[in-house]
């Protein structure tokens, strides 16, 4: 195979909120072609926008990505040969380029005040115009702006967008798009709290950072025009473009909205990456499930995130939006649960056992886990299925304990006859108990369901369980014994 030439990619979220499967998906695809090329994978925090920004989001993120297993390899927390790579630490750098700009005629500085540009915009929507900057300061000579701004004027840095003409450029999975200059707008490049704006800090960084594949959400197609066009202005090598589409909600209209974010929540699903870790989802689940959302290979695909390194191919990227599908992620989930070495599975379940405040002896883990993952959907699936096991004691409610078609009284006998089979034998083994409890059942005449029913809701303290035997010498012959004898006890006061 040709060795594909190392890209260096850039994941670069703005810390205004939680990190959803959007961004999880863009960071996923930066990293799955970082690594099939043996180049890098940088994170870079777009905080420029002060009035959005959201205290702990950054961290969100990073925790969201490590928990994932995208390694960066540049960033804010581990540094790099690009830094800093936090926006808010560059802003000589943007001033640097608003400036190269305004100097080679691209850009103009502009002192319309917010009022004005309202009353512009409410006169543009009054004439069913779309609205967009008038071009006021456009004419300005900028030996007269310079002495505006010495004289203390407050100004932002617009660009100044050819008129006529067309611009085109090339997404590598839309193909070519051409737009009509008249129709773009002169945008906002450094705000007037001399803080620049995606656009300008954007296109710099991926320059400054020799970003060559720039990988994003479809909303910045819109101003895909200009970017393009600063970049061209100032002469810059133009990265490869991308622009993935969005997650549409379950039904495929629409995207999610605040509602349905919290409905899904109330079902144990989610679109951010924080609630899936607490609702017992694998990274290895959620990635699967993530990845297959715009790559078109066969939509059962079982991987890994090495797997997916190996196979995965840029151009096989689609544009079609995906809808969100959480039964596949349930699917993806107990899958990888049950290809996981059951010592990493037990890892992996303890912290819910522990939150759930159980006890949990790690040789009696190590036992129990086996036993559920054939059931497990999602990691804390282990507290209803096996939580019982890590108590002294169990409270099963006295109406389960009678077997079904039988009184009180039948079941309490049922159980006793149990109870003194299981404390005859020298040992509680799965192969010592089975052969006497199956003969017990033939000779009372009963079937399986009513006498193993009696047993395992005496012992476990549930109606559903694990399978009975492994649980019984799990559990124990002192504990199942007392067990047995709290529940014909309750079965006689009914
Ligand atoms: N900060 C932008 C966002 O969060 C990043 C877009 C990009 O990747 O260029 O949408």
């Amino acid at each position: 195979m040709d060795s594909p030439t190392p890209v260096r990619v850039r994941f670069a979220p703005s810390p205004t909120g939680r990190m959803h499967l959007g961004s999880a998906r863009t960071a996923l695809y930066d990293y799955l072609l970082a690594r099939r090329t043996g180049g890098k994978f940088i994170l870079r925090i777009e905080d420029t926008d002060r009035k959005r920004f959201v205290a702990g989001a950054e961290q969100e993120l990073i925790d969201g990505l490590r928990w994932l297993g995208l390694e960066f390899d540049e960033g804010p927390d581990i540094g790099g040969p690009y830094g800093p790579y936090r926006q808010t630490e560059r802003q000589s750098i943007y001033q640097k380029w608003a400036t190269e700009l305004v100097e080679r005629g691209h850009a103009y500085y502009c002192f319309c005040t917010p009022e004005r540009l309202e009353k512009v915009r409410q006169e543009q929507q009054k004439q069913k115009l779309s609205t967009r900057y008038d071009g006021t300061c456009r004419a300005l000579q900028l030996s007269e702006a310079r002495s505006r701004i010495a004289a203390g004027e407050k100004f932002v840095v617009r660009f100044k967008m050819p008129r006529e003409g067309q611009t085109r450029a090339v997404d590598m999975m839309r193909g070519e798009i051409t737009w009509d200059n008249k129709e773009l707008d002169d945008a906002v490049l450094l705000k007037s709290d001399g803080l620049p704006t995606y656009h300008l800090a954007a296109m710099a960084d991926d320059y400054e950072m020799k970003i060559t594949h720039v990988i994003r959400g479809s909303e910045w197609l819109s101003t895909f025009p200009l970017h393009v066009n600063i970049v061209r202005a100032l002469g810059w090598p133009e990265p490869a473009w991308m622009h993935l589409s969005v997650f549409l909600k379950p039904s495929g209209k629409g995207k999610m909205s605040k509602r349905e974010t919290a409905e899904a929540l109330k079902d144990g699903h989610s679109i951010f990456v924080k609630d899936l870790i607490d609702l017992g989802y694998t990274p290895e689940g959620v990635l699967n499930w993530i990845v297959l959302m715009g790559w078109g290979v066969a939509e059962d695909d079982v991987m890994t995130l090495d797997q997916m390194v190996e196979r995965f191919d840029i151009h096989h990227l689609t544009a079609s939006p995906a809808a969100i599908n959480f039964s596949k992620l349930d699917h993806f989930n107990g899958t990888h649960i049950r290809l996981l070495p059951i010592e990493d599975l037990a890892a992996r379940l303890k912290p819910f056992f522990v939150a759930a405040n159980y006890a949990v002896d790690n040789d009696m883990l190590l036992k129990v886990t086996p036993l559920i993952r054939e059931r497990l959907v999602t990691l804390d699936d282990c507290i209803p299925f096996a939580g019982f096991f890590f108590n002294d004691t169990v409270d099963p409610a006295p109406a389960d304990l009678v077997g079904k078609d039988l009184t009180p009284a039948q079941s309490a006998e049922v159980a006793h006859k149990a109870y003194t089979l299981l404390a005859g034998l020298p040992e509680l083994t799965h192969a010592a108990a089975e052969p006497p409890l199956r003969q017990l059942v033939e000779e009372s005449g009963l079937n399986i369901n009513q006498v193993f029913g009696i047993l395992r809701v005496a012992v476990t303290g549930q109606k559903v369980s694990p399978p009975l035997f492994e649980s019984l010498e799990i559990i124990g012959r002192a504990k199942v014994l007392a067990r047995v004898q709290k529940a014909i006890q309750v079965l006689k006061t009914l």
